[in-house]
């Protein structure tokens, strides 16, 4: 195919064309410093506080309350780092199936002689409030829990667990890569202290993230240098990718309702069309009612992920569930703690909608898939 179809938005985003009109504005007429105090310099910092307005609207922020980083990585470490390194206390509690970006961070605390609690899921992927509860401690610096699921697309009960925070006065992150601009993420709905967002999961370059920072939590920098950004992310500003989340950010609060529409009618087309195929037997990995409206983590009995997406892979980009090695599989962190059986994660896809995903696309789709998943479920 000359196009494949692309149903892979969770690992990224394409830019948005209004974005990308506005890049291109940057790119050829503005190139001023923002620390530079004559009028070109006022000009993109001028469009950096705009942006940063644009952030803080689509999360119900306070523009002050934003602080631009390179991406959703470096906004994990900044929170979780920066918070104990101003807070007492050597203990955080995280789940088991948060991304790499927030894990590693954990692991490499627990080297520092930080303990840490990895809270279990049940099988749909989320988390217990009772087990929130009974890991506190009196040493708990921060409680960092994911918004949505990167893999499966399961939301977490982020509100209730921002009140028991709170009950403790213990610091609360959310890892809202994923959700922002997806779903709703209202930081006072929410009740978090820090949200991360990631530029490329909403239409805007890579390269570029957001943490947001409630007024009032005190953080420490993890970088050293000059006071770009309250001296928390030092270094000249990526004026043209900080203007492009703005306007992505802009751009994905004037279309929500819209661009939820069409992702949850192209993922429930995508499972219907599946459905109406006899012969093709599979399995849903997550509670659709408490999902992404994009996400679909989906088992085909008897398959093997890595065969049907190495066959498709001309045709629809796609990613799994598992990691093949020489010998063996090994079935990702974020199944393995959904207690998924081992033959159902080998069989694994995960697929994601986007604003871009076409009805004929989702058809298309669909045949392919069917095909292929009966030529393997009848070998
Ligand atoms: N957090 C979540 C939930 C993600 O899905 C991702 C990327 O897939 C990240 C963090 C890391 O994003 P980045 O690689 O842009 O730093």
């Amino acid at each position: 195919m000359e196009n494949p179809i692309y149903l892979d938005y969770n690992a990224t985003t394409p830019i948005d064309s209004e974005v990308a009109q506005e890049m291109n504005l940057f790119i050829k007429s503005h190139f001023g410093n923002p620390s530079s105090s004559y009028a070109m310099g006022r000009f993109t910092k001028d469009a950096i506080n705009l942006a940063r307005k644009h952030v803080a609207d689509l999360i119900n922020a306070n523009p002050d309350e934003i602080i631009f980083t390179s991406c959703a990585t470096e906004s994990n470490n900044l929170a979780i780092l920066g918070v104990l390194k101003a807070q007492p206390g050597k203990h955080v509690i995280t789940s088991a199936i948060e991304h790499p970006a927030v894990i590693e961070v954990c692991k490499h605390l627990e080297s520092q002689d930080y303990k840490i609690t990895y809270l279990p899921v049940d099988r749909t992927g989320r988390i217990n409030l009772q087990d929130v509860e009974k890991a506190i401690r009196p040493d708990t610096a921060l409680i960092t829990i994911m918004h949505a699921n990167n893999e499966v697309g399961t939301i977490q009960p982020i509100t209730e667990t921002a009140v028991i925070a709170k009950k403790h006065n213990i610091n609360f992150h959310t890892d809202a890569a994923q959700s922002a601009a997806k779903i709703e993420a209202d930081v006072s709905k929410l009740g978090v202290d820090l949200l991360t967002i990631a530029g490329h999961k909403l239409y805007a370059p890579k390269g570029i993230g957001a943490l947001y920072l409630k007024k009032g939590i005190n953080i420490k920098n993890i970088m050293y240098g000059a006071s770009q950004e309250k001296g928390l992310r030092p270094g000249t500003e990526n004026v043209i990718n900080i203007i492009a989340l703005g306007k992505a950010c802009e751009i994905a609060k004037r279309d929500f309702d819209r661009n939820y529409q069409t992702m949850l009618l192209s993922r429930d087309r995508l499972i219907d069309g599946l459905k109406s195929k006899p012969g093709v037997e599979f399995e849903i990995n997550s509670d659709l009612s408490n999902s992404l409206p994009n996400t679909i983590s989906i088992a085909f009995n008897g398959v093997d992920a890595h065969t049907l997406a190495s066959l498709i892979g001309n045709e629809i980009y796609i990613s799994t569930g598992s990691a093949c090695h020489a010998d063996s599989i090994e079935i990702s962190p974020v199944l393995k703690a959904m207690d998924i059986d081992l033959k159902i994660a080998a069989g694994t896809i995960r697929i994601s909608t986007g604003r871009y995903t076409t009805s004929d696309e989702v058809d298309i789709a669909v045949e392919i898939l069917t095909k292929t998943v009966i030529k393997l479920q009848t070998k």
